[in-house]
């Protein structure tokens, strides 16, 4: 587990710049999700915290150690995508062994880790299967058994469920819950969804234009949203 905390995070693409020296703080454990609008930086943001995006100003802290220069394959985070691809030509066990291949593990412990992932995640008789071979649903769970097996400190979602059908989205929103009720893994989560922000967060941090509007509890941002903005995305009638 880990304390993820970001300070005065700028992001320019040359002269253009998308995010505005944002501040927050997510706690150890904590399901967080980041809502806003299409192209308000929520990507960047996520992406400069995972380390593959240059941060171009501000610091990003791991339980108090500034990691701005830290390999993301150092930074013990894992990310689920949105366009979740895995290797085609490789099994499900090997789609999921394949992001330990840099941690140097003996082969024994690889599965150990594969066999453990999937026992959490429901997919020991898929084990042996290709993508092309799996639902949608089914799909997404190799993605996550993927960011599981490194046993990460922090998990990256970047609206992971957005290519599923309404019915799914509603039964993987439930199993990502449940997952991090067992692992406990500090959790930033992107969506564009209200509902899924309503119905999944333990704070909200709500951004637009580059810039954090709000963070608070659910309740709190349906009770007191800060401005029309917050109130008419998180649907609250005020
Ligand atoms: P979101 O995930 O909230 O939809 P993004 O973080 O993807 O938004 O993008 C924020 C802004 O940064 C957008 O205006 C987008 O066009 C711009 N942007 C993202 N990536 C790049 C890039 N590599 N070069 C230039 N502009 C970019
Ligand atoms: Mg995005």
């Amino acid at each position: 587990m880990a304390r993820v905390e970001i300070e005065n995070i700028t992001k320019r693409y040359g002269h253009l710049e998308v995010v505005h020296g944002v501040s927050a703080c997510i706690e150890d454990g904590e399901f967080v999700i980041l809502v806003g609008p299409s192209g308000c930086g929520k990507s960047t943001l996520l992406r400069m915290i995972a380390g593959l995006e240059h941060i171009s100003d501000g610091t990003i802290s791991i339980d108090g150690e500034v990691v701005n220069d830290v390999a993301p394959k150092d930074r013990n985070i894992a990310m689920v995508f949105q366009n979740y691809a895995l290797y085609p030509h490789m099994t499900v066990a090997q789609n999921m062994a394949f992001s330990l291949k840099l941690s140097g593990l003996g082969k024994d412990e690889t599965r150990d880790k594969v066999g453990n992932a999937a026992r959490i995640l429901g997919l020991e008789k898929l084990l042996d299967r290709y993508p092309g071979q799996l639902s949608g649903g089914q799909r997404q769970r190799v993605a996550m058994g993927r960011a599981i097996v490194r046993d990460p400190e922090v998990f990256l979602f970047d609206e992971p469920l957005s290519n599923l059908d309404a019915k799914l989205r509603v039964q993987m929103r439930a199993e990502i819950k449940s997952l991090h009720q067992r692992l406990k893994t500090t959790t930033i989560y992107v969506t564009h969804d209200q509902v899924e922000a309503m119905t999944m967060a333990d704070r909200i941090v709500v951004m637009r234009d580059g810039l954090i509007e709000q963070v608070g509890s659910p309740l709190d941002l349906y009770d007191e949203p800060a401005n029309l903005f917050v109130a008419g995305f998180i649907g609250s009638p005020t």
